[in-house]
């Protein structure tokens, strides 16, 4: 028999689900959150039974992957535990995670083992003082560790995740990516997104888009397009001197990618978000509270949820909130 499946109202099939496990973080990154962030009381955060059940649900409605983010997925008790029982998931092809690889030192080889295929490692700078001034709390050199722990413990295609803001890391798209291909690490350079309400830089200022991040790159390497996809928004490059490398520009604002988009995210407080430029949501901890134990009830509120997908997000250039949910909250 086949497998069900979940499509929106626009036949794109969805089989790819972002958890936000935590909304909290040991790090405040300067385009993510405040410097004093307002965390969510425990009684409004899902159990990480209840994450099980819900992934559960998705995985036998046909989703093959799961990424695991936040916040901080690394600063969640019992994170380790949650990978192992989520990638025994029977058809779960793979289950990732996005980290700021504070944590990796002493838990990358835990995370291996219990099942976690791979793992994307935000890195934005490789000067010690731009890393503490961009993250606000972040010790550089502990993530560097944890970066290498993730090479040694056998990760394969880690990615590096980079937001490039014009006038405050720019400069640097060249040394990452070198800092990349000298570890075959993949890379992607991301435009920051308008969520949430920032202070510390106008988001028109430090705009940078894809191309001229792009071009950047070519200052140093020869870049050839290709057709490699990991199902995501990335459009990937590689450079004739380092052709183990791929070299991605995720651009929100410059290539809508809302066409091939085949995801969904669930917030830390339980709601299926159906776009992350939209509110457009499903409250999946309500109806899994109101129905214990009901799992037929929670893949019927799933099926549902899909005709909520709306056709594409509306990121504008400008400093007004478009939306009111940081990147903590939203599992970016
Ligand atoms: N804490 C983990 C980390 O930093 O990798 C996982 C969560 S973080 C919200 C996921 C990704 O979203 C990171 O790569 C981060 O750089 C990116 N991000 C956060 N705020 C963003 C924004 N406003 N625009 C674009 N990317 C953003
Ligand atoms: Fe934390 Fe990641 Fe947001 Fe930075 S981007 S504050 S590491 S959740």
């Amino acid at each position: 028999m086949n497998k069900p499946v979940l499509v929106d109202r626009f036949s794109r099939k969805v089989d790819y689900l972002r958890i936000s496990v935590t909304d909290r973080c040991d790090f405040r990154c300067v385009y993510c959150m405040p410097e004093k962030m307002q965390f969510l009381p425990r009684q409004r955060v899902l159990t990480l039974e209840e994450i099980y059940e819900i992934a559960r649900a998705f995985v036998e409605l046909g989703v093959r992957k799961i990424r695991l983010t936040g916040g901080e997925p690394l600063v969640r008790n019992g994170i380790v535990d949650l990978c192992r029982r989520l990638s025994r998931l029977p058809g779960l092809d793979e289950l990732c995670m996005t980290s700021n690889g504070s944590q990796l030192e002493k838990l990358a080889p835990s995370l291996f083992d219990a099942g976690v295929s791979r793992l994307n490692i935000s890195l934005d700078t490789l000067q010690v003082d731009r890393f503490r001034e961009l993250t606000r709390t972040g010790d550089l050199h502990k993530v560097l560790s944890g970066i290498e722990a993730a090479v040694a413990a056998g990760f394969k295609r880690t990615k590096l995740n980079c937001v490039v803001m014009k006038g405050r890391n720019d400069d640097e798209v060249v040394s990452l990516v070198r800092f990349a291909t000298a570890r075959g690490l993949d890379i992607s350079f991301i435009e920051e997104m308008p969520l949430g309400s920032i202070q510390e830089h106008s988001r028109v200022e430090t705009f940078c888009s894809s191309d001229e991040v792009r071009k950047l790159v070519a200052e140093a390497f020869n870049l050839l397009p290709i057709t490699d996809t990991t199902n995501g928004p990335s459009r990937y490059w590689r450079a004739v001197q380092a052709p183990d490398t791929r070299i991605g520009f995720i651009s929100p604002h410059s290539h809508n990618f809302c066409g091939t988009c085949n995801r969904v995210r669930l917030t830390v407080e339980g709601r299926l978000l159906l776009c992350l430029g939209n509110e457009h949501s499903a409250d999946l901890k309500a109806t899994l509270r109101a129905n214990p134990g009901r799992s037929d009830v929670l893949k019927g509120k799933i099926i549902e949820s899909m005709g909520l997908k709306p056709w594409a997000h509306n990121f504008q250039h400008t400093d007004d909130v478009q939306v009111i949910r940081f990147m903590n909250m939203t599992g970016g």
